[in-house]
This record gives C-alpha cells, sequence and structure tokens, in this order.
C-alpha cells in the first residue's frame, strides 16, 4: 500500500508514525514545501526567549527521526494537483500514485486586508519555518512592534517582546483579548494587572484599516496613526486553500467536509488537522478548533482508518492552556459568552482558591455547566502560579459528562505544599450558582 500525506506537521507526522506501527509493510511518504519538518507554530518565540540554540532547533521530530522508522521524506517539494480519479498527486518535483491520501497541510495566519498584504516582500504572519526565519533578524532589530490580534499566538507574541524590552502596541477588533477561551468579568485580574505593565500598549475595540511602510510602518487605526519597527498579524487561521484542496467538497469557511471517519468527498484521501470542521463534543454543531492536539489526534485517527472505516473522529473540547504577562489562563469547553450555541440553559459559579496550603497565589475558577443536569460544561482557570495541567481533568470530566455532585466526590490526593484541602473540580458543587440570562 503507498500511503502519500501532504504536510509535515502535527497532523501530516502523526498520521504518518502511527501508519507506520499499524501497516508495517506500506510504503508511506510524507511531502513537505518547507525545507524542515514539525517546525513549531510559536518556534520564532521560544528562539527569542532562548529556548532553543537555534531557530530550526524549534521543531517536534526531524527528517532523521521518520526516516528511521522507514518514513520517506521529501522537503522543499509543493503539491500543485491532484486527481483523485487516477490516484494521482503531482509536485513541484513530481508525479506520484498513492493508494491512499491524507492532506494534512493545515492553515495559514494570512487573512487581513491591510494595503501591505500584496507586496511579496512582506509577509508579517510567523507561523512556519520560512517566514519565522525571514522576519528574524528585522523582530531582533526593531525596538517597537505592532501585533495584530489578542488572542493566544498575539498575547504570547506580545509577552515574549516585553520581555525583550520592545515597546508593544496590540491592536484587537473585540474589546478584550483571548476572548474565544475566557469570558471578560472573569479575566478582571488580568486585565488590570495588564493595565499596569509597562512598554505595552492595548487598542481593543480597534480594526487595522491601513499599514503603509515609509522609514518605519505606519498602521491605521481609523483616526489614529501608530508608528512602528516591525508589524506582526496573528489573526485567526484558517485552512490552506491551495488549488487541489478545492477539488473536494468544502464548507462556507473552506474547510473541507469531511466524514465521521475524516475521508473527504473524495475515495481513498482523507483530510485532517487545520484543514477540517470538527465535531466539538458539547455542541450540536461542530466547529473549526485550528489546535495542535486536534491536529495530532485527528492524525492518528485517520490513520486507523486508512483500510476500514473502524474508528469515529470525536473532534474536540478547544482546551488550551499557556502563560503570558507572567499569567497562567487555561480554558476548555464552553464559556458564558457562547452559551448560545448550546441547546439546555447555562448555569455558571465562580470561586477562588489558594494555590497550596503553602502557596497562597489564588487560583481563579469558572466553571459552565447544565442547569438542569448540572453537567459540566467548561471551566476557566487563571493564576500567578502553575495551575494549567488542573485544565485537562476538566476536560476529561466534560467528555464523560460529569455532574458537579460527582466531581465533588472524586478523588484527588493532598499534600500541602502543592494542594489545598480541596480541589477546585471537588468545590464547584458548593457555593451558588450564577443563572445565565440567555
Ligand atoms: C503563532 C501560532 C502559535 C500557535 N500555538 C499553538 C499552541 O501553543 N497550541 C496549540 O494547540 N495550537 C497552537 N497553534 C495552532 C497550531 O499551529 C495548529 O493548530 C497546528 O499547527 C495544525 O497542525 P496541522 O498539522 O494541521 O497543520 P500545519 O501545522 O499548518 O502544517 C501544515 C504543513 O503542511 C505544509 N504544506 C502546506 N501546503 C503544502 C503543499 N501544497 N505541499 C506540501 N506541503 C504543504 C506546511 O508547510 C506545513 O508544514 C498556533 C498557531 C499559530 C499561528
Amino acid at each position: 500500500m503507498k500511503i502519500y500525506i501532504i504536510g509535515a506537521s502535527f497532523a501530516g507526522v502523526s498520521c504518518g508514525v502511527h501508519a507506520r506501527e499499524l501497516y508495517p509493510d506500506a510504503e508511506i511518504t510524507i511531502i513537505e514545501k518547507n525545507p524542515i519538518v514539525g517546525f513549531l507554530p510559536g518556534g520564532l518565540l521560544l528562539y527569542l526567549q532562548n529556548k532553543f540554540e537555534n531557530l530550526n532547533d524549534a521543531v517536534f521530530t526531524t527528517k532523521k527521526q521518520l526516516e528511521e522508522q522507514r518514513i520517506n521524506v521529501k522537503l522543499s517539494e509543493t503539491l500543485f494537483d491532484c486527481d483523485p480519479e487516477k490516484h494521482e498527486i503531482t509536485t513541484s518535483k513530481n508525479t506520484y500514485h498513492y493508494d491512499k491520501l491524507i492532506l494534512a497541510n493545515g492553515s495559514e495566519q494570512k487573512s487581513l486586508n491591510i494595503g501591505l498584504e500584496d507586496d511579496d516582500e512582506w509577509d508579517p504572519s510567523f507561523k512556519n519555518y520560512d517566514l519565522s526565519n525571514k522576519i528574524l533578524a528585522q523582530i531582533k532589530n526593531a525596538s517597537t512592534i505592532a501585533i495584530i490580534g489578542a488572542g493566544q499566538a498575539g498575547m504570547e507574541a506580545a509577552s515574549t517582546f516585553v520581555d525583550l524590552n520592545k515597546t508593544v502596541h496590540l491592536i484587537e477588533a473585540m474589546d478584550y483579548p483571548l476572548f474565544k477561551y475566557f469570558d471578560p468579568d472573569f479575566l478582571k485580574p488580568f486585565l488590570a494587572a495588564l493595565k499596569k505593565t509597562p512598554n505595552v500598549h492595548f487598542h481593543f475595540n480597534t480594526t487595522v484599516t491601513e499599514v503603509t511602510k515609509n522609514e518605519q510602518y505606519e498602521i491605521l487605526l481609523g483616526e489614529q496613526k501608530i508608528a512602528s519597527d516591525h508589524v506582526l498579524t496573528t489573526v485567526n487561521v484558517h485552512p490552506q486553500l491551495a488549488k487541489f484542496t478545492k477539488k473536494f467538497k468544502l464548507h462556507s469557511d473552506n474547510t473541507i467536509q469531511i466524514n465521521d471517519y475524516l475521508e473527504t468527498s473524495a475515495q481513498d484521501v482523507f483530510a485532517v488537522g487545520d484543514l477540517i470542521h470538527s465535531p466539538v463534543r458539547i455542541r450540536e454543531e461542530g466547529a473549526y478548533l485550528p489546535q495542535i492536539n486536534h491536529a495530532v489526534r485527528s492524525g492518528v485517527v485517520a490513520a486507523e482508518n486508512l483500510l476500514q472505516t473502524q474508528m469515529k473522529f470525536k473532534g474536540g473540547l478547544r482546551t488550551i492552556g499557556t502563560k503570558v504577562f507572567d499569567w497562567y489562563l487555561a480554558s476548555t469547553g464552553l464559556i458564558e459568552e457562547e452559551a448560545f450555541v448550546y441547546s439546555g440553559e447555562v448555569a455558571t459559579k465562580s470561586f477562588t482558591q489558594n494555590a497550596s496550603l503553602v502557596d497562597k497565589t489564588p487560583i481563579y475558577c469558572k466553571a459552565v455547566f447544565e442547569k438542569a443536569s448540572k453537567k459540566l460544561l467548561g471551566m476557566q482557570l487563571l493564576s500567578q502560579t502553575n495551575c494549567l495541567e488542573k485544565i485537562n481533568t476538566a476536560a476529561l470530566a466534560i467528555e464523560n459528562e460529569v455532574t458537579l455532585a460527582e466531581l465533588m466526590q472524586n478523588d484527588y490526593f493532598f499534600q500541602p505544599e502543592f494542594t489545598n484541602v480541596m480541589e477546585p473540580l471537588n468545590r464547584i458543587n458548593m457555593g451558588s450558582e450564577t443563572r445565565h440570562a440567555f
């Protein structure tokens, strides 16, 4: 069996590695347009934080490691066309015939219509290795950087640059950052701290209308104008819409339509990772979930289904965890602001707990749950101590439709240096609830 995979990032690599385990005799080839495999999307920031010696060390696997598993890797080669009838693909270098094809060519961040976008010399995003490498020197030399988009990537970039003593302008159309994952009321302590952070200027409720370049970049925000040495966009990603992807049935948001088993509209062609619209475990309609864990799991499930459809893809919960401006933030499942997407009535509980009996740093917690059944639907955590791992337990509880009463009895370890008398998830069932207005 000849398996061809397009894209050597999280979805493609995890599919290839699992396919190797499942089909020892298959010939597996991954085709990647970049010169390296497995580049981390935040690799540029990690390199600037001195977490890696070289930019090309910011990877989660290497060509050599994949080849040791008998996976062929073709780098700097781009898929141009695909003929599903003939089971044929054409790349920048060759034509190949496949038995099974997995599209794992992911997403890009370029979506703003801000003037310079058409200029070949200027691409303000940094998700892949080539772009990160290209803008590295400019970033290092810049003393002022404008960032467009205050989602996870934008906040991580802003935090990194402030640590490097740069002045940052963070521009966001919404009225607060990280809006996909947190309710605005919940972020109050964090937002209050951000206001006092030196060298960072937040422009919320603000849209960039144009970017021009003279000696510096000039960013027009309606009447206001900002000058900066560099501009980065960290807006939402969207699927890489190459010519060949248009040969498959697409949703209106340009994601590739797949069935429960990740098969596309063409026989023997699967789509995974940031290309697809996925089931979300707490809502009836699916959503676009451009996240690494989601990409990896979809790659693994596609490998399971190559010979026969045997494993449904369950989708995800949009679980995130990050550290920005010395705060740890984590979220999973439904937030109160989007309660309207849930078919039942929703209620919430918010409380604060010290990290442990020794570490008195508060952990702010907010739980979202179904009013009638008291099933947990979502959880948000915020602290200046590392509480991120707790979000995974909340995600597991949501996935298993656990109620607050059941969570109250869940067994956690106690050790005064690391825990409080009660774990946040044990506590959710206590205290008064806030009924959601919808
Ligand atoms: C700045 C930034 C930081 C992020 N940080 C996080 C994080 O911390 N945690 C998290 O969960 N998510 C994060 N994300 C989201 C995450 O990057 C994506 O969800 C994930 O990379 C998707 O993996 P994928 O394999 O589907 O696609 P991608 O990672 O987009 O990979 C697609 C691959 O296909 C290649 N390719 C594309 N077209 C072709 C072609 N025609 N021929 C050959 N090769 C092709 C590309 O070069 C690329 O290597 C971040 C995103 C950004 C932009």
